[in-house]
């Protein structure tokens, strides 16, 4: 059965709470610059961040700027991000993102969006990552892994494809929250709702989320805790249709957040 939708009440509760729970969300990519974060969002496909991490200083420290990464050796970028995965593929996107950088922006990263995607590794969740958190700009909503899984399980979207999944939070979400909301809902899949063991038990967004305790067979129902059980069942649908009582004694506690 297709996940229940959230309403704009409920959205606006959501957001209270994980303002509340990941106040300082911000992208886990180590960087010091639009370039250097540009760099590691590139490498940063199919990786970890924490792989990503350990892998730009070595590769800023032999090519400092867009120049320097533009005249590069292939082989020698290859070795250096080997471990990332993808290194071919990747060291060619990243020599050819540099040589963009300087021969159509003067060495500097694009603020636009249309200007982004016109280099080499770079799609639009790429370009929200750098828009978002180099340059405070919110173009769209940065639409990862554990974003597709959380907005489809919280009911912000009953699509698979990312693009259509960031055009549903971008009508849902209000603009001013779109650069927070993303860094906080992958903190949140990282640390909570983690896939194939979200931990509903602990959630802060349980009491909204319309698959808590039953997103996943092996901890909803029978391995569930006689309290996380209850607390399920009070969710259940045929409550009534009106707002959850929940949802408006938090309302009235946020207001103004
Ligand atoms: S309640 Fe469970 S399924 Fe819903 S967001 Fe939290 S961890 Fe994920």
């Amino acid at each position: 059965m297709p996940v229940r939708l959230l309403n704009d009440h409920q959205i606006h509760d959501l957001l209270a709470l994980l303002r509340r729970e990941h106040a300082a969300a911000t992208t886990a990519l180590s960087h010091t610059s639009p370039f250097e974060l540009l760099a590691a969002t590139i490498l940063s496909a199919q990786c970890t961040d924490l792989r990503v991490n350990k892998v730009t200083p070595v590769l800023f420290a032999a090519y400092k700027d867009p120049a320097a990464l533009a005249s590069a050796n292939l082989t020698d970028v290859e070795s250096i991000i080997h471990s990332t995965g993808f290194y071919r593929n990747k060291a060619k996107n990243l020599v050819g993102m540099a040589t963009g950088l300087v021969t159509r922006f003067g060495g500097e990263v694009p603020r636009t969006m249309d200007e982004l995607l016109t280099l080499p590794g770079v799609a639009r969740k790429t370009a929200n990552v750098v828009l978002g958190s180099a340059f405070g700009i919110a173009a769209g909503v940065v639409v990862d892994t554990h974003v597709i899984r959380l907005s489809r399980l919280l009911g912000l979207s009953r699509h698979d494809e990312p693009e259509k999944i960031e055009r549903d939070l971008m009508a849902k979400i209000p603009r001013s929250a779109w650069i927070f909301f993303s860094h906080a809902l992958i903190l949140h899949g990282r640390q909570t709702c983690i896939a194939r063991r979200p931990r509903c038990e602990r959630c802060v967004l349980s009491q909204l989320c319309p698959s808590a305790f039953r997103a996943f067979a092996p901890q909803s129902a029978s391995k569930a805790s006689p309290r996380a059980r209850a607390a399920a069942a009070k969710r259940s649908p045929g409550r009534g249709g009106g707002q959850p009582s929940t949802s408006r004694s938090l309302r009235s506690k946020t207001t103004g957040q």
